[in-house]
């Protein structure tokens, strides 16, 4: 039976990469609908809103979703349209496994991690008093009568909000995954030695949570610590569970170690609909080039078939990018050091598909 997939192009070099993926994903002989979806600055030029209820109703009704990227603007303008799917749907998993191919351009040999993002709160909770505003000055009499600290008066604020059920769910997710894939350790970061209450909060859950698990072995590491030690020796780690904000940095901290941006996969999880997309944004000053490289989104695409159940489609299109890593020749400029003898994006699906084939 034929799958109902939503696609979201996105911006910036969204539609890009997102053309090559599902090129790939059909040649893998898959059945798929493809239902095309917009969100970002595009939809709201086409159709009035940056989210428009066409694509959340054609997510709810598929279940399953694969989008590019869309771009935010910085400092101001509208908010993350990546954070309203994420809430409004509930996916309140980010699952980011990070693993060298081999021929990938890093100087580590073997990193194999998976990074578990809680998804739908910390300072994401977009909750933010802007300067000179009058609930800000409400918010800082409260904090005043409350705490008896003082909050300076040209301040902006943006709340950290930690939940016990939030953090529950996102701890019990990674040990079950780390149950369903054999994955031995899982380490909790925080910085609850500065954010007692909040970070508190969450570590304290995760202890909490890794006592139902006697097999899989729990550690916790404060995030900046953790910083220093994914850097000197990734190795050690195998699952990290981490709220929202240090999810993101590491996120891409952890991109950086098997290869960079380019080979960096991602699902945003609920319990029902499963949202797939690359770690990585719009790159917009390569929008329309033929240039990025797409194999974090076609990564995304083989986390997308297992979901699916199409595990054999899986393997067969995660051997062919590897192939493709490996033989290094129909790389894009991300792959190779001194970025000479590369391709372009749609070369990459070409050189994928052709392996696949082969
Ligand atoms: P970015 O991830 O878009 O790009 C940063 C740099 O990484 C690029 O300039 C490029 O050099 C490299 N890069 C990224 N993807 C690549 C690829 N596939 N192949 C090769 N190189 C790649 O980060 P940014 O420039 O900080 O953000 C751009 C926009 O994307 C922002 O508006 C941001 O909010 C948005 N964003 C969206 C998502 C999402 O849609 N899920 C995620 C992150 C950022």
């Amino acid at each position: 039976m034929a799958h109902n997939i939503t696609l979201i192009p996105g911006d910036g070099v969204g539609p890009e990469i997102s053309l090559a993926t599902q090129r790939v994903l059909d040649a893998t002989g898959t059945s798929i609908n493809w239902e095309i979806a917009y969100a970002g600055a595009d939809a709201r030029e086409q159709f009035g809103e940056l989210l428009p209820a066409a694509t959340l109703k054609s997510i709810r009704k598929n279940r399953v979703a694969i989008k590019g990227p869309v771009t935010t603007p910085v400092g101001s303008g509208f908010r993350s349209v990546n954070v309203a799917l994420r809430k409004e749907l509930d996916l309140y998993v980010c699952l980011r496994p990070c693993k060298i191919y081999p021929g990938a351009p890093t100087i580590f040999e073997k990193v194999d991690i998976v990074v578990v993002r809680e998804n739908t709160e910390d300072l994401y909770s977009g909750i933010e008093f802007e300067r000179g505003k009058a609930e800000t000055a409400k918010l800082r009499k409260l904090v005043a009568e409350a705490t008896g600290d003082k909050v300076r008066e040209d301040s902006a604020v943006s709340l950290k909000v930690i939940s016990e059920s939030a953090s529950r769910r996102i701890v019990k997710f990674a040990f079950e995954y780390a149950k369903a894939n054999n994955r031995k350790k899982v380490t909790a970061v925080h910085k609850a030695n500065i954010m007692k209450f909040s970070d508190g909060l969450f570590l304290n859950i995760a202890r909490e949570v890794a006592r139902e698990y006697n097999d899989i072995e729990f550690e916790d590491r404060i995030v900046d610590n953790l910083c220093m030690q994914l850097v000197r020796k990734p190795q050690q780690f195998d699952l990290l569970v981490l709220p929202n904000l240090y999810g993101d940095l590491i996120s891409d901290l952890c991109a950086g170690l098997v290869g960079g941006l380019g080979l960096a996969p991602g699902a945003n999880l609920g319990d029902r609909i499963a949202v797939f997309e690359a770690t990585h944004g719009s790159a917009p000053k390569y929008k329309g080039q033929n240039k990025v490289n797409p194999m974090s989104m076609m990564l995304s695409g083989v986390m997308m078939l297992k979901h699916l159940g199409e595990v054999k489609a899986a393997e067969r299109l995660e051997k062919a990018i590897a192939g493709v890593i490996a033989e290094g020749k129909s790389v894009t400029y991300d792959m190779k050091p001194d970025s000479t003898a590369v391709v372009g994006t749609s070369q990459v699906a070409d050189a994928v598909i052709e392996r696949m084939r082969g």
